[in-house]
């Protein structure tokens, strides 16, 4: 049941910390499947100057005092909140047309998405506020003068506009990106499905969760808020490439050189490969695929296969099978029980469909559906959006531009025949540049050739086969961990791709200085920087321990019965360890050598403190080298300094890092390597 059975509510917009409506009357928006009113819409009178200057300095201001931990933790806390109240979501979201299985992907895919860049923001950041790119550069040979990037978020808003198909998950994937990054943001929804991004505010908001400022919303028109833009700022976009063009000629985005991200049209491919030919499971799959990628969200999909590109002699069963499959998928009002497909976001959006579907029948020809003739499921035909899936086929593809560039952004593909895989792949390139491609295929070396030939027009290319396909994620869902976004016509913007879309929303600065300047401005001791010993710093909780704090140990002889007895106790009888002969043969040893994880245990057995303490665990090395070779009679020393200290929030213990230098009795390093710990906050604990 849709929950749209009264007066059409009025929307609002929340900025400069308030809901305000629009001082006009509103437009309506419709109900996808039945026609009816759902909301009224309208941002006149809204201050957008006021609004952006209001985000940039309350919300920016408390997101930057709070370590990438803490935004984490804020993302999981208020992504758990809306999963508690996902049925209010799901109810609102058929007016959409959504049916439940659309609505998963807007909602939970959403909500999953914000959560996903929580934890990876707690795994894969440090718990500070400034962020490390890369390792320093030493610029002197005394390690007196030495560079490091860095990361800083910008101190702008992020200004996210969005497409209607996606709701949720359209504003939910751009906001844990800059909030995260510890940028706030302000959110303009496409007009048509307003009303489900609205309630999800009001409901974030509601919680208490996020710092004043980090989250507004626009309800309507953008009005003159462009014209606000500054140099910190960035926008977002997504939507028609008509329309993004023209946002990204802005004239205050291109005059304050405004980082503008775009993802518009996208005429993705999906190539069936030579060897999947009908019989093959490679062939079932892909049927599968394309008709669902039709299907899903009645293929008002960012991703979906616009065109399908097949072997020339596997075009007509190709067209048989996706033909049957789709005739058996009716669209209907998403509400009733087993609809498979719900209707267009608006009967414009129908009109807009019908239209490219014309543009496409001048270079080829319909071969399953009619997009005059509607047959629904369920539902009044005449009431919703209703459009049945249209299959299309185009005989000469290079000779077919529109094919190419036409997007109808509705259940509407365009098979087209390839004669050698370097056509598929040719055919595939002449989008333009999309955000997704697919190849299926058992073959290892197509796989190898279509996806390398088609990555640099794309931004995530998916390979599906026998072995992926009751894991496989599928052609059209972009993931938080991967990149979305794609070249040329999809719009040269990239989205999510884990911590590199948060990074999206930092500058990287280079910071030159002497290393103990360099350590002051990052909290990470690097070589040259102050060190200070004492009380071996194994006995220090993370109340006590310093960064620089240094332990220089007593040295150790390796002799030929260490080697011999650490080869025969672990098995590791390598010949350059064993056999003087063999290792004199080989380029880079004069002579027998010590096994390097033998230089590393004894070094551990070197800085150890053996008894109970607050060091917890080691938890593994990072970047271990062996950069010398250790003879038999050469001493060891170990120099141990803690490089970084990361608390953990909400526990009893963080982690530390130590930067642990082994040399020999000529001051030559032998093997460099982060040795990682988990220490308790304080010790004794209580
Ligand atoms: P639009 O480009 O018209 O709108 C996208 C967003 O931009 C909406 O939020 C819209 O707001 C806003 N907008 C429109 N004009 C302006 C302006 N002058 N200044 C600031 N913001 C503006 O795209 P639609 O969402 O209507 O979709 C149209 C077509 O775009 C689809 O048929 C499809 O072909 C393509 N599309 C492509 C997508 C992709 O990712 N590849 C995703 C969605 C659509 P408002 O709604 O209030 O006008």
């Amino acid at each position: 049941m849709s929950v749209h059975t009264s007066a059409p509510r009025r929307l609002q917009s929340f900025v400069c910390g308030e809901w305000t409506s629009g001082t006009k009357d509103g437009v309506p928006l419709l109900n996808a499947a039945t026609g009816a009113p759902v909301a009224l819409i309208d941002s006149t009178g809204v201050d957008f100057a006021a609004a952006l200057e209001w985000g940039r300095d309350k919300g920016g201001r408390a997101l930057r005092a709070m370590s990438f931990h803490d935004r984490a933790g804020m993302l999981k806390a208020l992504g758990l909140k809306l999963m508690e109240m996902k049925e209010e979501f799901y109810a609102e979201s058929l007016a959409t047309g959504a049916t439940r299985a659309d609505a998963w992907i807007d909602i939970e895919g959403g909500i999953g998405t914000l959560l996903t860049f929580a934890s990876k923001g707690r795994r894969e950041l440090p718990n500070t506020r400034v962020l490390l790119d890369g390792d320093v550069e030493p610029l002197s040979k005394d390690a007196s003068f030495s560079a490091q990037h860095i990361y800083t978020p910008l101190q702008g808003i992020a200004i996210h506009i969005n497409a209607f198909n996606f709701p949720c998950w359209g504003m939910l994937e751009k906001i844990g990106p800059n909030l995260l990054a510890g940028v706030p943001c302000l959110i303009k929804p496409a007009s048509q499905t307003a009303y489900l991004t609205e309630l999800m505010v009001r409901r974030m908001i509601a919680t208490g969760i996020l710092p004043d400022g980090a989250l507004q919303l626009v309800s309507g028109s953008v009005g003159d808020m462009l014209d606000h833009v500054g140099v910190q700022d960035a926008v977002t976009f997504t939507g028609s490439a008509w329309t993004g063009r023209k946002l990204r000629t802005h004239k205050a985005i291109v005059e304050n050189s405004v980082r503008f991200t775009m993802e518009a049209d996208s005429l993705n491919a999906s190539i069936l490969g030579p060897d999947a030919a009908p019989g093959t499971e490679e062939f079932d799959l892909f049927v599968r695929e394309v008709a669902r990628e039709m299907t899903v969200k009645a293929g008002q999909k960012c991703t979906a296969i616009r065109r399908v590109i097949a072997p020339r002699s596997m075009t007509e069963a190709l067209a048989k099978a996706l033909g049957d499959r789709l005739g058996k998928t009716a669209p209907g009002d998403p509400s009733a029980e087993g609809t498979r497909m719900g209707p267009l976001a608006s009967f414009d959006q129908r009109e807009e469909v019908r239209g490219r579907i014309k543009d496409l029948q001048a270079v080829a020809e319909i071969v399953a559906g009619n997009p005059d003739d509607v047959r629904v499921s369920s539902g009044d035909a005449t009431k919703g959006a209703f459009l049945n899936p249209v299959l299309l086929y185009c005989d000469k593809p290079f000779a077919a531009d529109a094919v190419h560039d036409v997007e109808a952004f509705g259940p509407v593909s365009t098979i087209l025949p390839y004669d050698t895989l370097d056509e598929a792949v040719e055919l595939a390139r002449r989008g333009k540049g999309s955000l997704v491609a697919s190849v299926f295929t058992n073959d290892k070396a197509v796989a190898t050739e279509a996806a390398i030939g088609l990555a640099p027009f794309h931004g995530r290319v998916m390979i599906g086969n026998r072995l992926s396909a009751k894991t496989s994620t599928g052609h059209g869902s972009p993931l938080a961990g991967l990149v979305h976004g794609g070249p040329g016509r999809a719009g040269g913007g990239e989205e999510m791709g884990g911590m590199r879309g948060v990074k999206h929303y930092m500058q990287r600065t280079a910071i030159q200085g002497a290393p103990r300047m360099l350590t002051a401005v990052t909290g990470v001791w690097v070589e040259g920087a102050d060190a200070q010993s004492g009380v071996h710093p194994f006995r220090k909780s993370l109340a006590e321990l310093q960064i620089g704090d240094q332990l220089i140990t007593a040295a150790r002889k390796v002799t030929l019965e260490d080697v011999e007895h650490f080869a025969n106790f672990t098995g590791d009888t390598f010949y350059a360890h064993m056999n003087a002969e063999a290792a004199k043969a080989n380029p880079f040893f004069d002579d027998r050598v010590a096994h390097g994880y033998l230089i590393a245990s004894f070094a551990a057995g070197l800085f150890v403190e053996p008894n109970p303490g607050p060091v917890l665990a080691n938890y593994g090395v990072d970047n271990m080298r062996f950069l010398t070779p250790v003879y038999f009679g050469d001493t060891l020393q170990v120099r141990l300094t803690c490089k970084e200290i990361n608390p953990r929030a909400n526990a009893d213990h963080g982690e530390v890092r130590w930067d642990c230098q082994v040399t020999n009795q000529k001051a030559e390093v032998v093997a460099q390597y982060d040795v990682l710990t988990m220490v308790a906050k304080v010790w004794p604990t209580a």
